[in-house]
């Protein structure tokens, strides 16, 4: 009989840590690996935060805290619905946890139940299904076409809502694609769901602030009437290049808030508490670097699908957010480059030309790559004169 239990057999270790520890690895093997995999922004944490932090550590707040937040750190979330998105919650229906990670994880194990299901629109960030999986329920993935932007149309909403439908996960803007929806694409769901009257809305903001060319970020608990079956889950890791600290939070009704809270208690407690004084002084200190860090990524972000569209058998969307885009390598695949799949194509452009980006399979749609742009501009020209010369040569 097998030591390892059932549930943990109907899980895969997340494929984008693969490809970041395999890039990891021909390095220390000594090739010249550009890994364009990672999903958190090459930026150092800024110095206000940290100084927040060595004064807590200074101070002595080196002991457990409340297990799903300190005061101080649930009142400066209060304080950020309401200042960035016009959202009134209580402390009471704030959670924090170790990373938003964690607090999407809870957030399953609190409310699956066997055979519940979970609509994920696809492409999805990798961990959604298998934390599903691992809580019981089951994954009802949607697949969300190029054409409407990889985005979940109301019309496909409609047809996918069963009985059993528990949850609506909904990311904007997304890994892997980089998508944010409107507040007309989101008012188009918001009608299924409210006709619908059952299905909980989980949104998943954690790249709110990551955005390009005036997109107004605008998310589904702004929609009165759903409000209430919504959970909305942020954190610091990528708005504040705090992906080390581990700090997530989500807002949300008190019983789904205490069913998390209760999971928390008896798993891992409270997140650090060095972590969670600079969280608060992230959300309340300064916020002007976060303008300034959008504008880099964008100019990476336009180069990267520029130099990505003078590829002959690639094309490319521009995204209005998040740091990935999602090109695809459809027009590559033939009997002629002997390639078949999207993983061929990452695979031989890994052994080939050394860089590394993750199979669109990955996330749940086939004949796509995803790029993850947040490093150095040097070293995004490197990689897109490699990727032209490797899809050059296969023809
Ligand atoms: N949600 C999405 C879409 C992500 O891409 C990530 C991180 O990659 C997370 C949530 C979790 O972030 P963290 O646990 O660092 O807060």
């Amino acid at each position: 009989m097998s030591i390892i239990s059932d549930s943990l057999k109907r899980i895969k270790p997340s494929p984008t840590i693969a490809v970041t520890q395999k890039a990891r690895e021909l390095r220390a093997a000594g090739k010249d690996v550009i890994g364009l995999g990672a999903g958190e922004p090459d930026f150092d944490t800024p110095d206000n935060i940290k100084d927040a932090a060595i004064q807590a550590i200074k101070d002595g707040d080196t002991k457990y805290t409340a297990v799903d937040g300190t005061p101080a750190l649930k009142k400066a979330i209060v304080k950020k619905f309401k200042r960035e998105n016009n959202l009134d919650f209580t402390t009471e229906q704030i959670t924090v946890g170790t990373g938003g990670k964690q607090v999407l994880y809870n957030a399953f194990m609190a409310t699956l139940n066997k055979g519940d299901e979970v609509i994920i629109p696809a492409p999805f960030w990798v961990s959604y299904p298998d934390m599903v999986l691992l809580a019981g329920g089951k994954p009802n993935v949607v697949k969300c076409e190029e054409k409407d932007g990889f985005k979940l149309t109301a019309n496909k909403l409609k047809k996918v809502i069963s009985k059993k439908t528990k949850w609506l996960i909904l990311n904007s803007p997304s890994n892997p694609t980089g998508a944010g929806y409107t507040k007309d694409e989101i008012e188009d769901l918001a009608k299924v769901l409210i006709k619908n009257k059952k299905v909980h809305i989980l949104s998943d903001d954690i790249y709110e602030h990551i955005r390009y060319d005036n997109f107004n970020f605008f998310t589904i608990a702004q929609i009165s009437k759903l409000k209430d079956r919504t959970l909305t889950m942020n954190g610091v890791s990528k708005s504040y290049a705090m992906t080390g600290w581990r700090i997530g939070y989500a807002a949300g009704p008190k019983d789904i808030i205490k069913a998390i809270g209760k999971i928390q208690s008896q798993s891992t407690s409270n997140p650090s508490s060095v972590s969670q004084a600079a969280a608060v002084e992230a959300l309340n200190g300064s916020q002007d670097f976060i303008q300034e860090r959008s504008n880099a990524f964008k100019e990476r972000r336009d180069f990267v699908v520029k130099s990505l569209n003078n590829i002959k058998g690639i094309n490319c969307l521009t995204p209005n957010g998040a740091f990935y885009v999602f090109p695809s390598c459809k027009g590559l695949l033939n009997k002629k480059t002997k390639l078949k799949t999207d993983s061929d194509f990452v695979k031989k452009l890994l052994e080939k030309e050394n860089v590394a980006v993750v199979q669109g399979s990955a996330f749940g749609l086939e004949g796509y790559f995803r790029i993850s742009y947040a490093t150095s501009m040097e070293n995004l020209k490197k990689a897109m004169d490699r990727i032209k010369s490797f899809c050059e040569s296969l023809s």
